[in-house]
Protein backbone atom coordinates (compact mmCIF):
# COMPACT_ATOMS: atom_id res chain seq x y z
CA UNK A 1 0.00 0.00 0.00
CA UNK A 2 2.79 2.32 0.67
CA UNK A 3 5.48 3.41 -1.56
CA UNK A 4 8.81 2.98 0.18
CA UNK A 5 10.34 4.91 -2.89
CA UNK A 6 7.56 8.20 -1.62
CA UNK A 7 9.71 9.30 1.47
CA UNK A 8 10.73 12.53 -0.22
CA UNK A 9 10.47 14.51 2.79
CA UNK A 10 13.54 13.38 4.46
CA UNK A 11 11.31 12.16 7.51
CA UNK A 12 10.95 8.55 6.54
CA UNK A 13 7.69 8.89 6.67
CA UNK A 14 5.61 8.33 2.79
CA UNK A 15 3.84 11.71 1.25
CA UNK A 16 0.40 11.53 1.34
CA UNK A 17 -0.06 12.63 -2.45
CA UNK A 18 2.30 10.14 -3.22
CA UNK A 19 0.48 7.24 -2.51
CA UNK A 20 -2.71 6.59 -4.91
CA UNK A 21 -6.01 7.92 -3.78
CA UNK A 22 -7.60 4.68 -4.70
CA UNK A 23 -5.13 3.79 -1.38
CA UNK A 24 -6.70 6.34 0.79
CA UNK A 25 -9.98 4.22 1.37
CA UNK A 26 -7.56 1.50 3.01
CA UNK A 27 -5.53 3.78 5.30
CA UNK A 28 -9.02 5.76 6.72
CA UNK A 29 -10.09 1.98 7.25
CA UNK A 30 -6.96 0.56 8.71
CA UNK A 31 -7.11 3.72 11.38
CA UNK A 32 -10.85 2.48 11.99
CA UNK A 33 -12.25 5.63 10.45
CA UNK A 34 -15.26 5.84 8.35
CA UNK A 35 -15.25 6.50 4.46
CA UNK A 36 -16.69 9.96 4.75
CA UNK A 37 -13.12 10.67 6.75
CA UNK A 38 -11.40 10.71 2.67
CA UNK A 39 -13.83 13.87 1.71
CA UNK A 40 -12.82 15.62 4.51
CA UNK A 41 -8.81 15.26 4.16
CA UNK A 42 -9.06 15.68 0.54
CA UNK A 43 -11.10 19.48 1.27
CA UNK A 44 -8.11 20.29 3.85
CA UNK A 45 -5.59 19.54 1.63
CA UNK A 46 -6.86 20.92 -2.10
CA UNK A 47 -9.63 23.53 -0.89
CA UNK A 48 -7.89 24.48 2.26
CA UNK A 49 -4.33 24.04 1.98
CA UNK A 50 -2.99 22.67 5.28
CA UNK A 51 0.60 21.72 5.57
CA UNK A 52 0.27 19.25 8.48
CA UNK A 53 -2.97 16.91 9.40
CA UNK A 54 -3.29 18.54 12.71
CA UNK A 55 -4.42 21.79 11.13
CA UNK A 56 -7.80 19.03 10.23
CA UNK A 57 -9.80 20.69 12.93
CA UNK A 58 -12.72 18.31 12.29
CA UNK A 59 -11.09 15.05 12.32
CA UNK A 60 -10.97 13.19 16.05
CA UNK A 61 -7.67 14.21 17.16
CA UNK A 62 -6.24 10.66 17.86
CA UNK A 63 -6.76 10.29 13.78
CA UNK A 64 -5.31 13.64 13.28
CA UNK A 65 -2.17 12.08 15.23
CA UNK A 66 -2.19 8.51 13.68
CA UNK A 67 -2.15 10.57 10.37
CA UNK A 68 0.55 12.73 11.54
CA UNK A 69 3.00 10.22 12.90
CA UNK A 70 2.42 8.05 9.69
CA UNK A 71 2.58 10.21 6.81
CA UNK A 72 4.15 14.16 5.40
CA UNK A 73 1.99 16.82 3.70
CA UNK A 74 4.67 19.08 1.96
CA UNK A 75 7.75 17.63 0.61
CA UNK A 76 9.48 20.72 -0.99
CA UNK A 77 10.78 23.49 0.85
CA UNK A 78 11.26 27.45 -0.28
CA UNK A 79 14.38 28.10 -2.09
CA UNK A 80 13.83 31.81 -3.58
CA UNK A 81 12.14 34.08 -6.19
CA UNK A 82 12.87 36.37 -9.11
CA UNK A 83 10.25 38.25 -10.97
CA UNK A 84 10.62 40.07 -14.28
CA UNK A 85 10.59 43.15 -14.02
CA UNK A 86 9.07 43.74 -17.74
CA UNK A 87 6.19 41.64 -17.38
CA UNK A 88 6.04 40.24 -14.04
CA UNK A 89 6.82 36.45 -14.69
CA UNK A 90 8.33 34.63 -11.81
CA UNK A 91 11.07 32.02 -11.75
CA UNK A 92 10.38 30.33 -8.04
CA UNK A 93 13.36 27.76 -6.71
CA UNK A 94 12.34 25.00 -4.56
CA UNK A 95 14.78 22.88 -2.25
CA UNK A 96 14.25 19.10 -1.93
CA UNK A 97 15.09 16.71 0.88
CA UNK A 98 18.11 15.12 -0.77
CA UNK A 99 19.58 18.88 -1.86
CA UNK A 100 18.08 19.48 -5.09
CA UNK A 101 16.64 22.63 -7.02
CA UNK A 102 13.12 22.12 -8.47
CA UNK A 103 12.41 25.44 -10.56
CA UNK A 104 8.98 26.50 -11.75
CA UNK A 105 7.52 29.27 -13.56
CA UNK A 106 4.46 31.80 -12.45
CA UNK A 107 2.94 33.30 -16.07
CA UNK A 108 0.48 36.24 -15.33
CA UNK A 109 -1.31 36.05 -18.95
CA UNK A 110 -4.25 38.77 -18.49
CA UNK A 111 -6.41 36.14 -19.18
CA UNK A 112 -5.17 32.94 -17.58
CA UNK A 113 -2.99 32.33 -14.08
CA UNK A 114 -0.32 29.58 -15.55
CA UNK A 115 2.69 27.46 -13.81
CA UNK A 116 5.54 25.89 -15.81
CA UNK A 117 6.34 22.83 -14.23
CA UNK A 118 8.79 20.54 -13.27
CA UNK A 119 9.23 16.97 -13.56
CA UNK A 120 12.78 15.79 -13.41
CA UNK A 121 15.64 16.94 -11.36
CA UNK A 122 17.89 17.59 -14.37
CA UNK A 123 16.86 16.20 -18.37
CA UNK A 124 18.37 13.57 -19.79
CA UNK A 125 16.97 13.74 -23.45
CA UNK A 126 19.82 16.98 -23.32
CA UNK A 127 17.85 19.20 -26.77
CA UNK A 128 20.88 21.48 -27.74
CA UNK A 129 19.07 24.74 -27.28
CA UNK A 130 17.78 24.04 -24.08
CA UNK A 131 19.55 24.81 -20.61
CA UNK A 132 17.53 22.58 -18.68
CA UNK A 133 19.42 19.51 -21.00
CA UNK A 134 22.74 20.40 -19.51
CA UNK A 135 21.52 19.89 -16.00
CA UNK A 136 22.92 16.54 -15.52
CA UNK A 137 19.40 13.88 -14.58
CA UNK A 138 19.46 13.13 -11.22
CA UNK A 139 15.90 11.65 -10.68
CA UNK A 140 12.18 11.84 -11.47
CA UNK A 141 10.27 14.32 -9.15
CA UNK A 142 7.72 12.57 -7.18
CA UNK A 143 3.69 13.21 -7.49
CA UNK A 144 4.18 15.13 -3.75
CA UNK A 145 6.66 17.41 -5.31
CA UNK A 146 4.89 18.28 -8.46
CA UNK A 147 1.94 18.87 -6.09
CA UNK A 148 3.71 20.87 -3.90
CA UNK A 149 5.11 23.25 -6.97
CA UNK A 150 1.57 24.37 -7.32
CA UNK A 151 0.60 24.69 -3.21
CA UNK A 152 3.71 26.66 -2.96
CA UNK A 153 3.35 28.95 -5.86
CA UNK A 154 -0.48 29.54 -5.14
CA UNK A 155 0.24 30.50 -1.61
CA UNK A 156 3.57 32.82 -2.28
CA UNK A 157 2.22 34.33 -5.54
CA UNK A 158 -1.33 35.02 -3.26
CA UNK A 159 -2.90 33.57 -6.79
CA UNK A 160 -5.71 30.93 -7.70
CA UNK A 161 -3.85 28.56 -10.73
CA UNK A 162 -5.99 27.92 -13.59
CA UNK A 163 -3.68 26.60 -16.19
CA UNK A 164 -0.93 23.80 -15.86
CA UNK A 165 1.66 23.88 -18.45
CA UNK A 166 4.13 20.28 -18.16
CA UNK A 167 6.86 22.31 -20.14
CA UNK A 168 10.00 22.81 -17.10
CA UNK A 169 13.01 20.92 -16.28
CA UNK A 170 12.40 17.48 -17.25
CA UNK A 171 10.76 15.34 -20.19
CA UNK A 172 7.43 14.71 -18.51
CA UNK A 173 6.83 11.75 -20.68
CA UNK A 174 10.04 10.17 -19.58
CA UNK A 175 8.71 10.18 -15.96
CA UNK A 176 5.38 8.79 -16.86
CA UNK A 177 4.63 6.73 -14.14
CA UNK A 178 4.54 10.23 -11.65
CA UNK A 179 3.08 11.82 -14.31
CA UNK A 180 -0.10 9.99 -14.72
CA UNK A 181 -0.42 9.87 -11.31
CA UNK A 182 0.14 13.53 -10.85
CA UNK A 183 -2.39 14.10 -13.94
CA UNK A 184 -5.14 12.51 -12.26
CA UNK A 185 -4.69 14.74 -8.84
CA UNK A 186 -4.45 17.65 -11.10
CA UNK A 187 -7.71 16.60 -12.84
CA UNK A 188 -10.02 15.19 -10.56
CA UNK A 189 -12.82 17.05 -9.22
CA UNK A 190 -12.21 15.88 -5.04
CA UNK A 191 -8.10 17.21 -6.13
CA UNK A 192 -6.90 20.38 -8.03
CA UNK A 193 -9.77 20.20 -10.44
CA UNK A 194 -8.43 21.18 -13.16
CA UNK A 195 -10.17 21.59 -16.56
CA UNK A 196 -8.47 18.89 -19.54
CA UNK A 197 -8.29 22.10 -21.43
CA UNK A 198 -6.05 23.87 -19.55
CA UNK A 199 -3.20 21.48 -18.73
CA UNK A 200 -0.70 20.86 -21.04
CA UNK A 201 2.07 17.99 -21.13
CA UNK A 202 4.67 18.84 -23.55
CA UNK A 203 7.21 16.42 -25.08
CA UNK A 204 9.93 16.16 -27.13
CA UNK A 205 8.64 13.36 -29.04
CA UNK A 206 8.61 10.31 -27.34
CA UNK A 207 6.41 8.57 -29.63
CA UNK A 208 5.59 5.03 -27.40
CA UNK A 209 4.76 7.30 -24.53
CA UNK A 210 2.64 9.72 -26.50
CA UNK A 211 0.89 6.85 -27.95
CA UNK A 212 0.11 5.40 -24.27
CA UNK A 213 -1.05 8.69 -23.00
CA UNK A 214 -3.48 9.10 -25.85
CA UNK A 215 -4.74 5.57 -25.26
CA UNK A 216 -4.85 5.52 -21.62
CA UNK A 217 -4.17 8.84 -19.78
CA UNK A 218 -6.67 11.34 -18.53
CA UNK A 219 -7.51 14.16 -20.73
CA UNK A 220 -5.06 16.75 -21.32
CA UNK A 221 -3.71 19.00 -24.57
CA UNK A 222 -0.17 18.23 -25.83
CA UNK A 223 2.42 20.08 -27.12
CA UNK A 224 5.66 18.36 -28.96
CA UNK A 225 8.70 19.64 -29.98
CA UNK A 226 9.59 19.36 -33.24
CA UNK A 227 11.77 22.42 -34.16
CA UNK A 228 13.19 20.96 -37.53
CA UNK A 229 11.09 19.50 -40.80
CA UNK A 230 13.89 17.13 -41.67
CA UNK A 231 15.31 14.41 -39.60
CA UNK A 232 18.59 15.38 -40.40
CA UNK A 233 18.12 18.97 -38.60
CA UNK A 234 16.26 17.32 -35.70
CA UNK A 235 19.02 14.60 -34.81
CA UNK A 236 21.30 18.29 -34.76
CA UNK A 237 19.03 19.94 -32.54
CA UNK A 238 17.19 16.97 -30.50
CA UNK A 239 20.06 14.28 -30.52
CA UNK A 240 18.08 11.46 -28.81
CA UNK A 241 14.86 12.08 -29.43
CA UNK A 242 15.66 12.24 -32.95
CA UNK A 243 15.85 7.99 -33.01
CA UNK A 244 11.90 8.21 -33.68
CA UNK A 245 11.26 10.33 -37.38
CA UNK A 246 9.46 13.17 -37.96
CA UNK A 247 7.01 11.12 -39.80
CA UNK A 248 6.58 9.24 -36.74
CA UNK A 249 6.43 11.98 -34.19
CA UNK A 250 3.87 13.44 -36.79
CA UNK A 251 1.97 10.58 -37.13
CA UNK A 252 1.82 9.81 -33.34
CA UNK A 253 0.27 13.30 -32.65
CA UNK A 254 -2.08 12.30 -34.89
CA UNK A 255 -2.98 9.11 -32.75
CA UNK A 256 -3.03 11.49 -30.05
CA UNK A 257 -5.68 14.40 -31.48
CA UNK A 258 -7.88 11.84 -33.43
CA UNK A 259 -8.08 9.43 -29.52
CA UNK A 260 -8.44 12.63 -26.90
CA UNK A 261 -10.12 14.81 -29.39
CA UNK A 262 -7.99 17.60 -29.11
CA UNK A 263 -5.72 19.43 -31.34
CA UNK A 264 -2.35 18.86 -31.01
CA UNK A 265 0.30 21.80 -31.26
CA UNK A 266 3.53 21.54 -32.82
CA UNK A 267 6.02 23.95 -30.72
CA UNK A 268 9.32 25.07 -33.40
CA UNK A 269 11.41 27.81 -31.77
CA UNK A 270 12.69 29.45 -34.42
CA UNK A 271 16.58 29.58 -34.68
CA UNK A 272 18.36 32.24 -36.85
CA UNK A 273 19.98 30.53 -39.54
CA UNK A 274 19.33 27.23 -38.85
CA UNK A 275 15.75 26.14 -39.29
CA UNK A 276 14.06 29.69 -39.85
CA UNK A 277 14.76 29.95 -43.94
CA UNK A 278 12.13 29.96 -46.42
CA UNK A 279 12.76 26.65 -47.63
CA UNK A 280 12.33 25.40 -44.24
CA UNK A 281 9.04 27.01 -43.89
CA UNK A 282 7.55 25.58 -47.08
CA UNK A 283 8.96 22.21 -46.12
CA UNK A 284 7.61 22.19 -42.77
CA UNK A 285 4.17 23.13 -44.11
CA UNK A 286 4.15 20.07 -46.86
CA UNK A 287 4.78 17.91 -43.85
CA UNK A 288 2.21 18.68 -41.76
CA UNK A 289 -0.53 19.29 -44.40
CA UNK A 290 0.84 15.46 -45.70
CA UNK A 291 0.54 14.24 -42.59
CA UNK A 292 -2.07 15.82 -40.78
CA UNK A 293 -5.49 17.20 -40.91
CA UNK A 294 -5.91 20.81 -40.46
CA UNK A 295 -8.66 20.77 -37.34
CA UNK A 296 -5.61 18.21 -35.21
CA UNK A 297 -2.92 20.58 -34.91
CA UNK A 298 -2.01 23.87 -34.70
CA UNK A 299 1.70 25.65 -34.69
CA UNK A 300 3.67 27.65 -32.25
CA UNK A 301 6.06 29.72 -33.09
CA UNK A 302 8.45 30.36 -30.58
CA UNK A 303 11.79 33.25 -30.47
CA UNK A 304 14.46 31.25 -29.35
CA UNK A 305 15.87 32.66 -25.80
CA UNK A 306 19.16 32.70 -26.16
CA UNK A 307 21.42 30.77 -23.01
CA UNK A 308 24.91 31.83 -22.31
CA UNK A 309 27.34 29.65 -23.60
CA UNK A 310 25.44 28.23 -26.29
CA UNK A 311 26.06 29.23 -30.01
CA UNK A 312 22.15 29.65 -31.06
CA UNK A 313 21.01 33.21 -31.98
CA UNK A 314 16.55 34.50 -31.89
CA UNK A 315 15.75 34.99 -35.17
CA UNK A 316 15.06 38.39 -36.34
CA UNK A 317 11.46 39.69 -36.27
CA UNK A 318 11.38 40.03 -40.17
CA UNK A 319 12.29 36.47 -40.62
CA UNK A 320 9.75 35.00 -38.16
CA UNK A 321 7.20 37.02 -39.45
CA UNK A 322 7.94 35.86 -43.17
CA UNK A 323 8.00 32.05 -41.53
CA UNK A 324 4.77 32.65 -39.86
CA UNK A 325 2.67 34.20 -43.05
CA UNK A 326 3.77 31.11 -45.13
CA UNK A 327 2.79 28.62 -42.71
CA UNK A 328 -0.47 30.78 -42.81
CA UNK A 329 -0.47 30.94 -46.85
CA UNK A 330 -0.35 27.28 -46.98
CA UNK A 331 -2.95 26.80 -44.51
CA UNK A 332 -1.28 26.21 -41.21
CA UNK A 333 -2.75 27.31 -38.34
CA UNK A 334 -0.12 29.20 -36.55
CA UNK A 335 0.37 31.50 -33.35
CA UNK A 336 3.76 33.27 -32.86
CA UNK A 337 4.18 32.86 -28.80
CA UNK A 338 5.67 35.90 -27.07
CA UNK A 339 8.72 35.72 -24.92
CA UNK A 340 7.66 35.57 -21.34
CA UNK A 341 10.32 35.79 -18.09
CA UNK A 342 13.54 36.42 -20.67
CA UNK A 343 15.09 38.64 -18.88
CA UNK A 344 15.29 36.59 -15.41
CA UNK A 345 16.01 33.40 -17.85
CA UNK A 346 12.59 31.87 -16.75
CA UNK A 347 11.70 31.82 -20.76
CA UNK A 348 11.03 28.71 -23.11
CA UNK A 349 14.06 26.24 -22.91
CA UNK A 350 16.10 29.11 -20.43
CA UNK A 351 14.99 26.91 -17.44
CA UNK A 352 18.36 26.00 -15.49
CA UNK A 353 18.81 26.23 -12.04
S1 LIG B 1 13.57 20.60 -24.32
FE1 LIG B 1 12.59 19.32 -22.75
S2 LIG B 1 13.32 17.26 -23.22
FE2 LIG B 1 14.70 18.65 -24.31
S3 LIG B 1 16.41 18.96 -22.86
FE3 LIG B 1 14.91 20.61 -22.52
S4 LIG B 1 13.65 19.85 -20.82
FE4 LIG B 1 14.72 18.08 -21.69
Amino acid sequence: MVNPASRSNGFQRPNFLDLSPADWPQIVESFGEAPYRIKQIAEWIFDRRVRSFQEMTDLPQAFRQKLDENYALRSLSQGGQERSAIDGTTRYFFKSHDGHTVPCVYLPFKDRKSLCLSTQVGCAWGCEFCASGKVPFSRNLSVQEICDQIFWVEELAKVKLDSLLFMGMGEPLSAYNTLIPALQLIRGEMYFNIGARHVTVSTCGLVPQIEKLALEGPKVNLAISLHASTDELRKKLLPKSSKWAVKEVIQAAKLFSKTQRTKVTFEYILLDGVNDSEQDAKRFANLLRNFVEKGDYMVNLIAYNPIPGLPYRTSPHAKMDEFARILESRKVPVFLRKPQGVDIQAGCGQLGV
